[in-house]
């Protein structure tokens, strides 16, 4: 493997970056009018612009001549969908199987909680509802359309016309969301804390910089929207816990698929002010909030005593493998 190659989007930038630093020739897949950040940080020796994400397939005899590995991140599996993805013939970083237990939130909640780890309590219908709860709808979209309730009767005056989309009814639980970013080496068997981060989310961050009796006033409901990313370091009290949930969820995931989760990966959570994680999530690949970090983190720096960031982490790993002849490890 010579190239590294990824989708122009989400964490494109630092995953680029990263496999320049480590030694690779780049490639960036980019949709028609997407170039201009690709080209302007220079990150990309070379791009190819699609028209749709499907006319990827067109190109994929390309990046096998070039030799290139594909690095996966959300919009590249929100684009093209999990059923395309197990078609693609150009080596693939990561595991290929653990994603279609990631996109189905009864099987992701499964996993976290057989792996011991403390998740929001879900409940099963409407009538069900005993306390405030967020209603999410399938599928990663950055958080669009969800929506508070605390009964049954506050339920239905907003789920409206989207009664019949699929949904989760989840507890809501106050305390402040942490993203923490993990790497897991196949090759050296170790867990990595590489980061965190918090999101930055339209509206309910707007909404905290108006006075309550204005809120009122304008009716607002809150929505989750993700428009940006802010760094983060962690009381360190809490680094043990936070090691001891990754250990746990890569322990489990070996137990869903032959080769488990490996790579990078982060687990969503809120810390409560009893500092208890509740994780409502789990991303099984890269995630967007490692951008915050392109040039390391402090946890980063203390590992590596060098810049790097997830992508790169990600570029190093492959570099490895090709190293040691096991390529096998990291490709799925
Ligand atoms: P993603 O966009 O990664 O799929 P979610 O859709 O699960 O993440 O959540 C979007 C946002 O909603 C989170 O960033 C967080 O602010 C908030 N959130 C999600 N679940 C909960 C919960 N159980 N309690 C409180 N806030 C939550």
């Amino acid at each position: 493997m010579s190239v590294i190659a990824t989708f122009g989007s989400h964490s494109a930038l630092q995953i680029l970056k990263g496999a320049k630093d480590e030694g690779f020739g780049t490639l960036c897949i980019c949709q028609k009018g997407k170039e201009i950040p690709y080209k302007s940080f220079g990150v990309a020796d070379e791009i190819i612009t699609i028209d749709a994400y499907d006319d990827f397939f067109k190109h994929e005899d390309v990046l096998q001549e070039r030799d290139a590995v594909l690095i996966p991140h959300a919009s590249m599996i929100a684009y093209l969908g999990i059923d395309k993805i197990n078609t693609i013939k150009v080596p693939y970083f990561g595991d290929k199987k653990i994603l279609s237990i990631e996109a189905d939130r009864d099987k992701q909640n499964a996993w976290l909680k057989d792996a011991g780890l403390t998740v929001p309590k879900v409940f099963a219908t409407p009538e069900d509802i005993d306390r405030p709860c967020i209603i999410k709808f399938h599928g990663a979209d950055g958080g669009r359309g969800y929506f508070l309730a605390q009964n049954t009767d506050g339920f239905y005056a907003q789920i409206k016309d989207r009664i019949n989309d699929d949904y989760i009814i989840q507890e809501y639980v106050v305390g402040v969301p942490t993203y923490i970013h993990y790497f897991y080496s196949p090759l050296d068997d170790e867990l990595e804390v590489l980061g965190f981060d918090k999101r930055y989310e339209s509206n309910v961050d707007g909404i905290g910089r108006l006075a309550v009796r204005d809120q009122a006033y304008f009716d607002l409901h809150s929505s989750y929207t993700v428009t940006g990313n802010h760094p983060l370091v962690v009381r360190e009290s809490l680094l043990p816990k936070v090691f001891e949930m990754g250990s746990a969820v890569v322990e489990h995931s070996r137990k869903l698929t032959p080769k488990g989760l490996y790579g990078a990966f982060s687990l969503e959570t809120i810390i409560t002010s009893d500092l208890q994680f509740y994780v409502f999530e789990i991303s099984a690949r890269i995630v967007a909030g490692t951008n915050v970090h392109m040039n390391g983190s402090p946890y980063s720096y203390l590992r590596y005593n060098e810049p790097m960031s997830t992508g790169r982490r990600i570029a190093r790993e492959v570099k490895h493998a090709i190293e040691r002849q096991q390529l096998e490890k990291v490709l799925g």
